[in-house]
């Protein structure tokens, strides 16, 4: 899906036209593939389109429509998202207990030190109220009902915990969860995309507040 503009002057709710362009269309070009911080699997390349040309059946809906298509798209799609960024989680939290269970220091696992175990609790809070608020921004799709304030709650709070549990993690492994050979350095690096994909943590937060007053204005 491509969404082109038209018109610099329209407004942005109709400025935008959604196409299908088949990826083998003269005129494309694939870029290089990024060096990203975190998540390398996932392969990121910019896409140039010189001179492309496009039948118009291959228009979505209507022109104009492009805004609409693609934020409908993010009720959709920021669910799971919120849902990867709680996996990410959870991996660190679990990474973390295991190894808060085996260290031992001043005679005693890290875990029993009360400093160390209330991070992990509060990393645990963090996960157990992110997976809810995924599942609630995706039960309202289930529901049938327009979900972009549960599916932006979800988005935001999730990537914000992916960060500070993987963080916490790497805390927990001390010196350890620095060095690559331990799992935690990479889920810290992977988490921060969490933030800006999909909408950065600012749009999220922009959404909710527009969709908060929105129930209060009369
Ligand atoms: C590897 C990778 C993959 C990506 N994949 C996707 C994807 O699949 N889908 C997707 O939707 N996005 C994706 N993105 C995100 C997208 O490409 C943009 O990076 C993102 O939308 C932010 O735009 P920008 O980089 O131009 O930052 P800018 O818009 O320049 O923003 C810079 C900073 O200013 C803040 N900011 C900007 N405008 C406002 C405002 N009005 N109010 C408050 N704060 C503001 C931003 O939150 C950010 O902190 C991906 C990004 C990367 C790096």
């Amino acid at each position: 899906l491509n969404v082109i503009i038209l018109d610099p002057k329209c407004p942005a709710g109709k400025a935008f036209t959604g196409f299908i362009v088949d990826a083998d269309t003269p005129g494309i070009q694939v870029g290089r593939k990024e060096m990203n911080m975190g998540q390398r699997c996932s392969d990121t390349r910019g896409i140039t389109f010189e001179d492309v040309r496009i039948p118009k059946e291959n228009v979505l809906i209507t022109e104009g429509a492009g805004f609409k298509i693609a934020m409908g798209a993010f009720d959709n799609t920021r669910p799971p998202v919120a849902a990867g960024a709680t996996g990410l989680a959870q991996r660190a939290l679990d990474e973390a207990t295991n190894y808060a269970l085996e260290r031992k220091t001043f005679g005693k696992a890290i875990a029993e030190h009360q400093a160390v175990s209330f991070i992990l609790a509060e990393m645990a809070m963090k996960v157990e109220l992110a997976r809810m608020a995924y599942q609630r921004s995706a039960w309202e799709v289930d529901q049938g009902r327009r979900n972009t304030y549960y599916a932006s709650i979800a988005k935001a709070f999730a990537g914000d915990i992916a960060n500070q549990v993987a963080t916490d993690a790497v805390q927990v492994f001390g010196g350890n969860g620095f060095n690559s050979e331990y799992p935690v350095e990479k889920l810290m690096r992977d988490a921060k995309i969490y933030q800006i994909y999909e909408g950065t943590a600012q749009i999220q937060r922009l959404i909710i507040s527009r969709e908060h007053f929105g129930k209060y204005k009369k």
